[in-house]
Formats: structure tokens, C-alpha cells, sequence
């Protein structure tokens, strides 16, 4: 017998989306930060369709104005020092999409800090879907708390639910009703502060936890969320309660969410929808729920007149 016969490994497509401006505000010095500067990325797939038409996800291709909306979304959410870690972020944000095998991604910096006169400065990175993840996908349960104060908040947390349903790679298992509770900030209650509509869903999916985290805050900044102080008010948040049992402490990730087994705008309705809900290292839910003391949020009946 011969060797195995090769396996056969169809041209992929190939899709490019180029100068992607976006205002931001990444860079290591005070100024960067406060001022913020113009950032261009290009960014350039490589799709395997026929992979993606033989898997579960029928979505053969990637909607580019979608993906330019997400990108831009990723490139103006949390500043950053290095436009090495915006790329990383990027390429994160297009791997999220199932069908795409490779990207390519440049970040160019044109008004960097730099005191001689130069033309652009850029970083390109390419980064590979892990082979053992597009084969075989494996799925894993993650919580999600939904948090909206301001706007059409009911329409706007269906709205997020419906994105990340849309989402290759996400699908959603339950959501809960919506929960109208009252805003806290730093100093304590604000009943001066819009009434949130707080609800938990419970997806499915084979992002791992920072793509995961990029959807989620991609789907925020598509909603008009801006972070301003702590706890401000806002459109639309959408937390990470829990993923897996995954128990992580990074910079721009912690799981299980550190305040989900205080809150019990997040404990209610999870339990309404999952009642032996754990929380990873924490415990059971009904038992986090008994140790808040005291409860103001109220199922949520439509706008009152
Ligand atoms: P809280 O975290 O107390 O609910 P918040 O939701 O208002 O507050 P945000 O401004 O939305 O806070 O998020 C601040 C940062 O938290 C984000 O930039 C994100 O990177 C980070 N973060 C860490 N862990 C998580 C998680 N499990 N889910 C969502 N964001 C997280
Ligand atoms: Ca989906
Ligand atoms: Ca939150
Ligand atoms: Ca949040």
C-alpha cells in the first residue's frame, strides 16, 4: 500500500477589507489616552466555505459590513498600549467567525508619537484557527447578564440576544425574563439613576472566552455603549457570568464574573432559567441568592403609562 493519499485542501477565498479608519484612544502616554488618534487596520481572510457548508453552520461566508462594524467596535472599545495587542484583538474578533481559517492583520498608527517626520508606522500580524478547533468544535456553556439603562432598553437587550444568536459560532440555549431593578453605583443605590432592565441568557458556544468577550463587547459598542465612569449608565452591558467552569484572572477577562454571586439582578434570573445554576469555585446560586439580603428587583410587566 502507499503512504495515505494527501489530504485534498481546496483554494481558499479570500475576502479583504481595507482602511478601516477608526478614532481611538491606545498608546502608552497620558496624551494618547486623553486626545486619542486616527487608527487604520486592514485586515485580509481566508475562508474554507466548504468546510463551513459541511459543518452545522450554514453560514458559508462572512458579511463584511457586519464584520467592518465589529472590527471598528473592537478597535474603539478599551484603550490599550500596544497596537500589537489591537491587532491580537482583531484577528480574535475575525476568528470569531466560523467559516474564516486565517487572517491577516495590519493596525497602522499614522499620527503616532514619533518626532521625526516619518510616513506610517504598523504592525501586521497572521493568526490561524487552531486545527483541532475547526475540526472538531467543542461546545461549552457560558451565562450571560444583560444590563440596560438608558434608551429603548427592552428592545435593545432583545436586539443583543438576536445578534448573538446570529453569531457563528453562538447559539443561544435559554433567556430569561427581564428583571427591572434599581442602579447602583460606587457610592451605593441611585434612585435618582434610570432603572435598569437586567435578564440572563445561556448560550452554547465554540468561541473561546476572549472571542467570546470581543462578540459581546462588539454587540455593546453597536448599541451605542460608552464607558465613562464606573457603573455609568448605559445602552447595553453584557457581562461573562460564567463559561464553562473555567475560573480565570486576566487583564481584560475574569471568570466567573467577580461580582455575579453578590447580585441578585444576575442570581434571579439565572436561576428562573437554570435552578441548580453554579457558579464555578463559588457554589450554587439559590444558595448565593439567600445571602443578599434584600431583594428590589420586580419581573419586568412592558412600559407603564
Ligand atoms: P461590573 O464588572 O462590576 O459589572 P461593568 O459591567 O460596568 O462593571 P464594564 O465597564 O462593562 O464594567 O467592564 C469593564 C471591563 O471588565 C471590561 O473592559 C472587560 O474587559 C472586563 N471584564 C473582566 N471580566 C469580565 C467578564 N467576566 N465579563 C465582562 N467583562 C469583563
Ligand atoms: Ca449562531
Ligand atoms: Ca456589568
Ligand atoms: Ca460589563
Amino acid at each position: 500500500m502507499t503512504a495515505e493519499q494527501p489530504h485534498h485542501r481546496p483554494e481558499l477565498d479570500r475576502l479583504s477589507l481595507t482602511g478601516l479608519e477608526v478614532f481611538a484612544h491606545h498608546g502608552v502616554f497620558d496624551f494618547e489616552r486623553e486626545n486619542g488618534q486616527l487608527f487604520v487596520v486592514d485586515v485580509e481572510l481566508w475562508l474554507d466555505t466548504a468546510a463551513a457548508a459541511a459543518g452545522d453552520d450554514l453560514s458559508a461566508t462572512v458579511h463584511y459590513g457586519e464584520l467592518a462594524v465589529e472590527i471598528a467596535a473592537a478597535v474603539a472599545a478599551d484603550p490599550v498600549d500596544l497596537i500589537e495587542t489591537l491587532a491580537e484583538r482583531v484577528a480574535g474578533v475575525v476568528l470569531a467567525h466560523r467559516p474564516v481559517q486565517r487572517v491577516r492583520v495590519v493596525v497602522h498608527k499614522p499620527d503616532a508619537p514619533i518626532t521625526v517626520p516619518f510616513g506610517d508606522v504598523s504592525i501586521t500580524i497572521v493568526r490561524e484557527r487552531a486545527a483541532v478547533r475547526a475540526e472538531s468544535p467543542e461546545a461549552v456553556r457560558a451565562v450571560l447578564a444583560f444590563g440596560s439603562n438608558l434608551g429603548d432598553r427592552e428592545a435593545t437587550v432583545k436586539a443583543a440576544v438576536a445578534e448573538l444568536a446570529a453569531t457563528p459560532g453562538i447559539e443561544v440555549l435559554a433567556v430569561s425574563r427581564l428583571y427591572e431593578t434599581v442602579a447602583v453605583k460606587p457610592e451605593g443605590i441611585d434612585f435618582d439613576a434610570p432603572g435598569y432592565l437586567n435578564g440572563v441568557g445561556i448560550v452554547s458556544t465554540t468561541l473561546g472566552p476572549t472571542a467570546l468577550l470581543d462578540v459581546v463587547n462588539a454587540v455593546e459598542h453597536a448599541h451605542g455603549r460608552v464607558r465613562a465612569e464606573r457603573w455609568g449608565d448605559r445602552t447595553l452591558d453584557v457581562d461573562i457570568v460564567s463559561y464553562g467552569s473555567l475560573e480565570i484572572d486576566t487583564p481584560r477577562l475574569t471568570l466567573p464574573h467577580p461580582r455575579a454571586g453578590i447580585r441578585d439582578f444576575v442570581l434571579v434570573p439565572w436561576l428562573e432559567v437554570d435552578p441548580d445554576a453554579v457558579i464555578p469555585g463559588l457554589g450554587r446560586a439559590d444558595a448565593l441568592l439567600d445571602l443578599i439580603p434584600e431583594t428590589t428587583l420586580r419581573p419586568y410587566v412592558g412600559e407603564t403609562r
